[in-house]
């Protein structure tokens, strides 16, 4: 037998942008054997033990997520099963580790163990073993069990902060950064593609311009990229007093600035405008962006095709409340002060908590209002929007997953997120937190069939194959992928085969957890995962991949 694959008569979409072909191709070992830039339908010259008919689809490089936290799903045994929501939308690839926190590495003989745990906790459906320190051991633990799909990892610096200092949130001199760094370098050496920052909450939020500077350096002189969750995305901030300008923009100018002076590939992570008081600064965040390469810079950017996104509830609470929250919601006077802020902040952002929708309650008392914005909630719960906010972080201590609207846009007024999303340097991704229970972000279930069903066919302000290039090829590169994202002779055979006709996203507002339309079959490694959209159960044909190896 000459090849395991063959897949005839589709039109091949190669993920680097270039012009789409009629042509066949031919996988074995996993790895593309050779792509046909004809069609032949029958390649008698060649003795395939499986044939699968195209034609009428689109064969493109399975889909990259190139911003995702399901790190936080893989160590449990049973992830494929919340996996095939990403697999059923055609993604093959993720890249995790993302927002400054990973599960590994940690820092050993570490004495905030338990402090890890109660981060991980926020955003993990289930507790995790946690039986790993080094980035070694945490990708040898995903080895050994299996992955429903390929794992690029990044090593977190929050997670590296945290469990060697604690929430000491103070730049700690010059010799105990050294040891930060080590840590960090030992993940990159041990297979991590990385580095990512999460700076819009602690510790990563007390990281000065130096530390920041510092970890650049690491990146560029390891050639691999930093990404980074920006200090504020929104007008207003804890990054910065208020009255100071538009925050969003102050962290972007700080992260650019980074940029220009190291040299470093710099990806900035979900490119967000939340809040209408951003909106306007879109046209100038962007440009910042362009200018700042032009200036030698290296930086792109990622986001997600929704007017939406998650996050833990406790995003709306400013950050002395958090420092002693379990003593602040008993406090009265912390609570008079918070709601005053609430209201004052509203104005300041174009944000308030009736755009916050509850995506997964954590408490059972609470799943009734699963789905529903607070004002809805607060309405069943027959007290005050602020009231019902503040009852329900109390009551799971922070642990509660909300989605919140006015990202980029609202409905009819989504100029932002056209912008940020067609512009060429920016790659598609998810940043979607799996949970079995609860409303399911719709990023997960989404992303990629919405990106070709907005951007490409019904606003057509990309074509098909820059649509594809910007969840394939472009992602890859930017992560330093060789051998994947593109269709090429040798590159691993990851393919999702589409119906360009059908394609679609069908989640709304109320069900978010909708299976889309169009995706046919997905193939990881060589091996089908999907048929005719639907993943099949249980399977782990992905593999954790190790830079360097
Ligand atoms: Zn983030």
């Amino acid at each position: 037998m000459d090849c395991d694959l063959l897949i005839q008569n589709g039109t091949i979409v190669d993920g680097t942008g270039g012009p789409s072909f009629a042509g066949d191709l031919a996988v074995r070992d996993g790895r593309i054997l050779q792509v046909f830039q004809t069609q032949n339908s029958d390649r008698a010259d060649l003795q395939a033990a499986r044939t699968v008919d195209a034609a009428g689809l689109v064969v493109a490089p399975g889909f990259i997520d190139i911003h995702s936290h399901v790190d936080f799903n893989l160590p449990v045994a049973d992830h494929p099963r919340l996996l095939s929501r990403l697999l059923e939308q055609g993604c093959t690839t993720v890249v995790a580790g993302n927002c400054g926190f990973s599960p590994a590495p940690l820092a050993a003989d570490s004495p905030h163990l338990d402090l890890i745990h109660h981060y991980l906790d926020f955003i993990s459906d289930e507790p995790l073993p946690l039986d790993w320190i080094t980035e070694d051991a945490f990708l040898s633990h995903l080895e050994r069990q299996g992955v429903a799909v390929n794992l690029a990892q990044l090593a977190g610096h929050a997670t590296v902060r945290l469990s060697l200092w604690g929430e000491d949130y103070a730049y700690p001199g010059d010799d105990e950064f050294v040891r930060l760094e080590r840590h960090l370098e030992e993940a990159l050496d041990q297979g991590a593609w990385g580095v990512s920052l999460g700076l819009g909450y602690a510790p990563g939020l007390f990281a000065g311009t130096g530390e920041l500077t510092c970890l650049a350096d690491l990146a560029q002189r390891r050639q691999v990229p930093l990404t980074v969750h920006l200090k504020a995305y929104s007008a207003v901030s804890p990054a910065y007093s208020p009255f100071t300008g538009n925050h969003n923009l102050r962290a972007l100018r700080e992260m650019l600035d980074i940029a220009i002076k190291t040299g470093v590939r710099l990806q900035i992570s979900h490119m967000l405008f939340v809040g209408a008081r951003t909106w306007d600064g879109c046209d100038q965040g962007l440009a910042m962006i362009e200018q700042a390469n032009e200036r030698g810079a290296d930086v792109a950017f990622d986001s997600f095709p929704y007017l939406c996104g998650n996050s833990t509830i406790y995003i709306a609470f400013p950050d002395w409340f958090l420092k002693k929250a379990e003593r602040n919601f008993h406090n009265p006077l912390a609570k008079a002060r918070l709601k005053l802020e609430w209201g004052f902040m509203s104005r300041l952002l174009g944000f308030d908590l009736d755009d916050i929708q509850l995506m997964e309650a954590h408490r059972p008392r609470y799943r009734q209002y699963e789905g529903l914005f607070f004002d809805q909630i607060a309405r069943e719960m027959g007290c005050s929007l602020r009231e019902a906010y503040f009852r329900l972080a109390r009551d799971t201590a922070g642990r509660a997953a909300c989605l919140l609207h006015k990202y980029n846009g609202e409905p009819g007024r989504d100029g932002p997120l056209r912008k940020v999303l067609t512009h060429p340097l920016c790659t598609f991704e998810t940043d979607a937190l799996l949970f079995s229970r609860g409303l399911a972000n719709p990023a997960s279930r989404g992303t990629f069939p919405r990106a070709i069903q907005l951007f490409n066919k019904e606003l057509g302000l990309l074509g098909l194959e820059e649509t594809v290039a910007k969840m394939t090829g472009r992602s890859a590169e930017r992560i330093g992928l060789t051998d994947r994202g593109i269709i090429a002779e040798s590159n691993w055979a990851d393919l999702t085969l589409f119906d360009h006709v059908e394609i679609r996203d069908n989640t709304t507002t109320q069900d978010t957890g909708a299976r889309p339309s169009g995706i046919r079959q997905v193939f990881i490694n060589g091996e089908q995962v999907v048929v005719d959209g639907v993943a099949r159960p249980g399977e782990k044909r992905g593999r954790v991949l190790r830079r360097n190896g």
